[in-house]
């Protein structure tokens, strides 16, 4: 015994492990040669590595010393069965003098297993992460004993750092060697099952955004061709610039700055000339200065800097898009659906501009305001996580699904009809829309007011379209989010003069910044929290930046002269953040008074119900303000601790949660019984299974993103409002999920 234990330190030092994984060629062959060293350190007649394979729920023997080699990959047992499934599934060594005799012991099928008595298995974890089962096993009965199983244990929990890292590093190399091949694509992806992150369809070539298309020009390009290209690519660019500043003034001011200013300038392209001169090919010249910028704005400590990478790379297709240009190709993105990793608010509005058809997004989750801007724009958007999908081909034909979050590669004829007939039913529901009327009616005449939650400038005039009576939800931080900075008060002022004025006298709701959280700007002192959305967020972040928030009073109250202007401050927790937000808005109408500049002196100022402390306080809350709005989206969120953008807990994230349910008829029952108007502005007031309970607990102003209005009003036409009161009556009393569930058929 003791000599196994001196082995057994030297098998303990992580160098060995260590050494072992340099010389293997891939995990298999690592963990045969762990297998090998093991038995031979334990003087242990056989023994086994069993690894999890979570997607098949499966333990599978990867790697033995002893037993007939052809079982290695055969052998697969459910966690539970067997001794080795019991030690994986409890979490806790097995110690057997005579295995063989345990009812329980399944034995290798084409082997002598049973001749080995002595068994010791203990788990392989990595953290919390369970990844296998160690074994060995010995014909000598008692072979094994508790200091074997300590050793063993430690010998397993260095494996399975090693095993998680060599699983990382065999992956990237896969990966890498994926990537070079990125002509051969992977063949085998048809189908991408993802998360829908703004909806409706989109059908084209595939491109993924920051490489360069392989196809060559029918004719080799030359210095006077690069010339043209940098000519009509500064042209196009002014002209996007010029069109941006029409469509979307709010948000667009100067967005391709940074792209006119690059190909402007001499050094960039200099840069690229010279390498032309030196008899490079000028596409092969653009993608090697393309490439360098973006290796050092990828590195700069600056986050300005870093921003602008897909900038680059966005010039640098354009330019070599204008070099090959022709019947077959385009500068911009018409007809393309993108790939991209991750992105910022801005680069959607300047891909949406370049007319791209839609979005497939991979990996790092996407923020709300990235998928609510998304929605704004109409601009379909998935986000899947399968890394393969960089290696898509360009131009290969691909079609995804924004409403169910799915993707297609090379989609079938027969697919394609069927979306293409689904696009022209919803066209006409979106005609319908317009004969919408300005209040929404219940089949027993109780009137419900169906208003426009809208994000941009351009969306003011599609809520005309569908006779929305108001705008329930203004997101004042859009044009901040989307030029990453913030708006001089004059600025503010323009966007909400002209929201009004597009509004005609019709009531608008201005939410003031909800920034923090998930909704950054880059740069700013704040973005370093570890835990955003419990950080300096929304009113937080408005009261602590006192000059800032004064700002976009000054320009809202300037902007509502002799308007029905109304005002909501967003996660509010207490009375004293809200009295304080008042005492903000009374100080700027004074100062503004002073100045003798026009202004509302007195707007309507709301809070939103978005936090579990505002639903403790809204009776006091409801006595102070002139309106509550339930944020279901954040509420949810808060109430049950459920990151509202975190794909991994989306399966928690449940609306219809009891505690939501208890929690939204409070807020209402307070705010009714103080006389104050309260509305729901969550996403939740778009779910038709939802409407019974919301117009039950006496909800009578919804507002919903802007093409959800006719179907809205469609759904409160269907419904009797006391049939509704009943059915909610019954909700609050129900504890859980599923029988809520059953009860709406959610
Ligand atoms: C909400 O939280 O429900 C809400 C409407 O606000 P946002 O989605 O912008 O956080
Ligand atoms: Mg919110």
């Amino acid at each position: 015994m003791s000599r196994r234990k001196d082995n057994v330190a030297l098998v303990c030092d992580i160098g060995e492990l260590a050494g072992l994984f340099e010389k293997s060629v891939n995990l298999d062959d690592f963990l045969q040669n762990a297998a090998s060293i093991v038995a031979y350190h334990m003087k242990a007649a056989v023994c086994s590595i069993y690894i999890y394979d979570a997607e098949e729920r499966m333990l599978i023997l990867t790697a033995n010393q002893g037993l007939n080699p052809d079982a290695v990959g055969r052998v697969r047992l459910k966690p539970g069965e067997g001794l080795v499934g019991t030690a994986f599934e409890w979490q806790r060594p097995i110690l057997e003098a005579r295995a063989n005799r345990n009812p329980r012991f399944k034995f290798v099928p084409g082997t002598d297993e049973e001749r080995y008595e002595a068994f010791l298995a203990v788990p392989i974890v990595r953290g919390l992460a369970p990844l296998g089962v160690l074994v060995v096993q010995d014909p000598v009965p008692d072979y094994f004993d508790d200091n074997d199983a300590r050793a063993l244990a430690t010998i397993a929990a260095q494996l399975a750092t090693t095993i998680d890292n060599a699983k990382l590093l065999m992956g990237l190399r896969d990966r890498q060697a994926a990537s070079a091949d990125a002509d051969a694509g992977p063949s085998d992806l048809r189908y991408i099952k993802g998360a829908a992150a703004s909806g409706g369809h989109a059908h084209g070539r595939a491109v993924v955004l920051g490489v360069f298309e392989e196809q060559r020009p029918s004719r080799p390009s030359t210095l006077a061709d690069f010339r043209r290209a940098l000519e009509r690519t500064e042209s196009q660019l002014a002209e996007l610039q010029r069109a941006m500043e029409e469509r979307l003034a709010d948000v667009a001011s100067m967005i391709f700055s940074a792209h006119l200013l690059m190909v402007k300038d001499t050094e960039f392209s200099g840069q690229m000339t010279a390498l032309i001169e030196n008899g490079l090919a000028p596409e092969a010249a653009v993608a090697k200065v393309v490439g360098e910028y973006v290796r050092i704005f990828s590195a700069s400590p600056n986050a300005r800097l870093r921003e602008k990478v897909q900038d680059v790379r966005d010039l640098g297709r354009r330019l070599v898009q204008n070099l090959r240009e022709g019947p077959e190709t385009t500068p911009d993105y018409r007809g393309c659906v993108l790939i991209a990793g991750e992105l910022m608010a801005s680069d959607i509005v300047k891909l949406a501009a370049q007319r791209a058809e839609g979005l497939l997004l991979i990996g790092g989750g996407v923020t709300a305001h990235v998928s609510i801007l998304a929605r704004s724009l109409r601009l379909p958007v998935v986000v899947a996580e399968d890394r393969r999908l960089f290696a898509v081909p360009a131009g290969r034909p691909i079609l995804i699904d924004g409403d169910q979050g799915t993707a297609f590669i090379d989609p079938p004829e027969d697919l394609v009809r069927k979306y293409a007939e689904l696009s022209a039913v919803r066209a006409e529901a979106e005609r319908l829309g317009a004969e919408c009327p300005e209040v929404a009616t219940t089949i027993d005449g109780e009137r419900v007011h169906v208003f426009a939650n809208i994000n941009l400038l351009s969306e003011i005039a599609v809520a005309r379209k569908m006779n929305a009576g108001g705008i329930g939800l203004y997101r004042s931080e859009f044009p901040f989010l989307v030029r990453n900075d913030f708006l001089a008060e004059e600025e503010q002022y323009l966007i909400y003069r002209r929201i009004l004025d597009g509004m005609g006298g019709r009531p608008v709701v201005f939410r003031t910044l909800d920034i923090g959280g998930d909704k950054m700007l880059a740069d700013y002192p704040w973005v370093h929290e570890a835990n955003p959305a419990l950080g300096l967020r929304a009113i937080r972040f408005s009261l602590r930046n006192e000059a800032t928030f004064a700002q976009q009073i000054r320009a809202l109250l300037r902007a509502g002269a002799g308007a029905d202007l109304r005002i909501m401050f967003p996660l509010v927790a207490s009375v004293e953040e809200f009295a304080r937000a008042r005492e903000a808005v009374a100080r700027c109408a004074r100062d503004l008074g002073a100045e003798g500049i026009d202004h509302n002196p007195c707007p309507r100022l709301g809070v939103m119900v978005e936090v579990p402390a505002a639903v403790e306080m809204a009776d006091e809350l409801a006595r102070e303000a002139d309106f509550l709005s339930i944020g279901s989206n954040d509420l949810v969120q808060y109430l049950l601790a459920v990151d509202r953008t975190n794909e991994h807990v989306s399966d928690l994230y449940v609306a219809h949660h009891p505690a939501v349910l208890r929690a939204m008829k409070r807020a209402t029952d307070a705010a009714i019984a103080r006389g104050k108007p309260i509305s729901l502005c969550g996403q939740m007031a778009s779910d038709p299974r939802m409407l019974p309970f919301l117009l039950g607990i006496g909800i009578r102003t919804l507002s919903v993103e802007v093409r959800q209005i006719p179907a809205l009003h469609k759904a409160i036409a269907a419904i009797r409002a006391d049939d509704a009161r009943r059915k909610a009556d019954a909700l609050v009393r129900m504890g859980r999920a599923g029988d809520i569930e059953a009860a709406l058929g959610v």
